[in-house]
């Protein structure tokens, strides 16, 4: 019966994976998929995870019943002080409901086919480029996507005129989604007064704000500078919904834990939004599962143990950082033709190279290089022995 089934093509993204898995050449690097390696090329388990697993491990009073449809609850409200702050007033005063969900993706559904059900404007603009993700997440929600201006192939740089054209047109009431810091796939983020000026607009408009935080602290190493742009809108008392990951900054990937939160006007409204997220929930997947979470509320709630994983968190983001100068210094030094100065500028995992999908599809054929074919390449999984080989490849995919 299913004889009629047609191949379907590889993710865009985690194909890249899958052809770089086949290739045998010795050479062979992968800057494809944005997870963190080490310098020699391998994943890290961070040690404060380990540690609040050995912790989870040895507490026998720990039992594998089903959590609540909602999550673990300390999982919760510490999710919802990470990213909006420890004295937001929005958390004292109850309007905000957090519920724990399969990492940002599911974080990112549960919103979508919340807003599809209960919000009255149906259309939700993403920038242009974002992540491969979201269009899909969203249409198959029900909402219908539209995109606005976000990034200047010239400059390699944000289109802010643009963007705020763009908002400027939206239908008063539609959904926004905001990459919160560590624009994926460009790395370019609105500085702090462009930022204030898209709050402006949208709140003046009443554009419903959707945060997608897949980053914090993997932009600056800082946890509460890389959520400033949503606490501006959480400060001005509007609405404001928000999707948490927790697979880059705690490197738990795997273990798919997240968190979805709407700050709403009043603790009442709160009540019953949170009362509709569960209907939204139970028939997708019943509850989310409790390691991950039970991980994560492990190291947020004891102080030592955030402190340990703060300072993981910015050697991770360090190493990007070191990375972006390693390889800007690398294509000066081979003189590569053009500016390459949006390498070391543009924040986060990612850099948006500027190369075009024959200069990538080039630099994959002989140089073994992997990437997705905008050009994206994932600083995270570059290390000071493979840069030569990376600036050796852009070099002769420019001048070739
Ligand atoms: N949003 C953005 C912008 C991302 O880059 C990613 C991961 N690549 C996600 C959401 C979702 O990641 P996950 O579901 O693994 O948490």
């Amino acid at each position: 019966v299913f004889a009629s089934v047609v191949q379907a093509p590889e993710d865009p993204i985690l194909g890249v994976t899958v052809a770089y898995n086949k290739d045998q050449s010795p050479v062979k690097l992968n800057l494809g998929v944005g997870a963190y390696r080490t310098e020699e090329g391998k994943p890290l388990v961070l040690n404060v995870v380990r540690k609040a697993e050995q912790m989870l491990v040895n507490d026998h009073s720990r039992v594998k019943e089903y959590l609540p449809i909602t999550g673990l609850a300390d999982f919760n409200k510490l999710s919802a002080k990470l990213i909006f702050g420890a004295n937001s007033p929005a958390i004292q005063e109850n309007r905000v409901t957090t519920v724990q969900c399969l990492s940002g993706t599911g974080s990112l559904r549960v919103g979508a086919e919340f807003l599809a059900r209960h919000y009255h404007e149906k259309t939700i603009y993403i920038p242009q480029p974002t992540w491969g993700n979201h269009p899909k997440v969203f249409t198959l929600a029900g909402l219908s996507v539209k995109t606005y201006r976000y990034y200047n192939p010239s400059t390699r740089g944000l289109d802010f005129s643009g963007l705020l054209e763009d908002l400027g047109n939206a239908p008063s009431g539609a959904i926004v989604l905001l990459h919160a810091c560590a624009h994926n796939p460009t790395g370019v983020d609105p500085t702090s007064d462009q930022w204030e000026q898209i709050r402006q607009l949208m709140r003046s408009k009443e554009l419903l704000p959707f945060f997608d935080s897949a980053y914090q602290g993997f932009a600056s190493g800082n946890l509460d500078a890389d959520a400033e742009s949503i606490r501006m809108f959480v400060a001005d008392g509007g609405e404001c919904l928000a999707a948490q990951s927790y697979a880059k900054n705690m490197g738990l990937y795997g273990e798919r834990v997240g968190a979805f939160s709407i700050v709403c006007k009043t603790a009442d409204v709160a009540t019953r939004v949170e009362s509709q997220l569960k209907l939204v929930i139970r028939p997708m997947y019943s509850n989310p599962p409790i390691h991950g979470a039970s991980i994560v509320a492990t190291i947020l709630k004891d102080g030592d143990m955030y402190t340990e994983w703060s300072v993981e968190l910015k050697a991770m983001a360090d190493r990007i950082i070191s990375m972006r100068q390693q390889l800007y210094d690398a294509l000066c030094a081979r003189g590569t033709p053009g500016d390459w100065s949006h390498i070391i500028k543009q924040i986060g995992m990612f850099t948006f190279t500027g190369l075009n999908t024959s200069q990538v599809a080039f630099m994959t054929k002989e140089y073994h290089i992997y990437m997705t074919s905008d050009g994206r390449i994932s600083m995270a999984g570059l290390s000071s022995r493979t840069v030569p080989h990376l600036a050796d490849a852009i070099h002769a995919a420019v001048t070739s």
